[in-house]
């Protein structure tokens, strides 16, 4: 496993194997990995032949108040995990290479852009954009490969490779919790053992819209004030939204809720945790 923190080494290092006809997968990630980042990363084995991580906290996704400095870093242990899966490249830049003085170029993707987590963290699907737009610049993948857990920002990323023509294909793998349900996070580690407990009623909001809706419930307002009666009995949890709505939009939907997205997100202590479901088509 080769390890590049040169943003010009990467993007040789790319050319020099797109040049063999080799194709290359991409997986970005803030490190702190986890089973989940891992599921990516086997994804990615199994879909092309040269598999990079990218390694990168980036400042520009973060709000003044949030938790850049005390977000976990674990190059060491990262790049373990990763050698032991077989990647070929961990591409782990510095702040000061992805954003040298003076640049001022970012990428915003409308609208989308200040929904869900937008509205809550202005800026942050700016910052997530502009990184990821960067490192497909840097890593020219064929196929790029993000969680479900972050489904607004696949929403985001999608929009914006739709709109600029970027030539990579994303692919969007399922959510990895823990044996109890708790979707797995890197921030997962910031909660005290009681707020780890509390967390679970974020997938209980989750299971609670999902069964009803299993039983023929297709009114979004009766699931929506379904799943806030569960969350209402966890005082613990700060309630930032809990929404159903189209994946693609990030609207409401109206009527009927086959295919729909519900989204939470709710802050324990000073953690700010988030989860979603699919509900099946029918
Ligand atoms: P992060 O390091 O938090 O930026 O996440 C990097 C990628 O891993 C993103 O595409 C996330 O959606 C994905 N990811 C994070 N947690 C999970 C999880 N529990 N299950 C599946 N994918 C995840």
């Amino acid at each position: 496993m080769r390890m590049i923190r040169d943003i010009r080494e990467m993007q040789l290092a790319s050319r020099a194997a797109r040049m063999q006809g080799l194709s290359v997968g991409f997986v970005p990630t803030m490190g702190a990995l986890h089973e989940g980042h891992l599921s990516l990363v086997r994804r990615a084995r199994a879909q092309a032949n040269l598999v990079v991580v990218s390694i990168f906290v980036n400042p520009l996704q973060f709000g003044p108040t949030e938790d850049l400095e005390r977000y976990p870093r674990k190059l060491e242990a990262d790049s373990a995990l990763l050698e032991a899966e077989g990647v070929h490249i961990v591409f782990a830049p510095s702040p000061e290479q992805m954003y040298p003085a003076g640049a001022t170029t970012t990428v915003h993707v409308g609208e989308l852009s200040d929904k869900l987590d937008g509205r809550s963290r202005p800026g942050h699907f700016r910052g997530v954009s502009t990184v990821v737009a960067k490192l497909f610049h840097i890593v020219q993948p064929d196929y790029a490969l993000f969680g479900q857990k972050d489904a607004a920002q696949v929403a985001v990323l999608r929009r914006m490779v739709r709109d600029l023509n970027m030539d990579v294909e994303m692919i969007v793998a399922p959510i990895v919790r823990e044996a109890d349900g708790l979707a797995l996070s890197s921030r997962n580690a910031y909660l005290t053992l009681d707020q780890r407990r509390q967390a679970l009623v974020l997938q209980r909001a989750l299971k609670q819209v999902e069964s009803l809706a299993a039983s023929g419930e297709r009114s979004p307002e009766k699931l929506r004030s379904a799943a806030l009666a569960v969350l209402a009995s966890e005082p613990a949890a700060a309630l930032d939204y809990l929404e159903i709505i189209d994946p693609d939009t990030l609207d409401p939907v109206a009527a009927t809720t086959p295919g729909a997205l519900v989204a939470v997100a709710a802050t324990f202590g000073t953690t700010r945790l988030i989860d979603n479901l699919l509900l099946p088509r029918c």
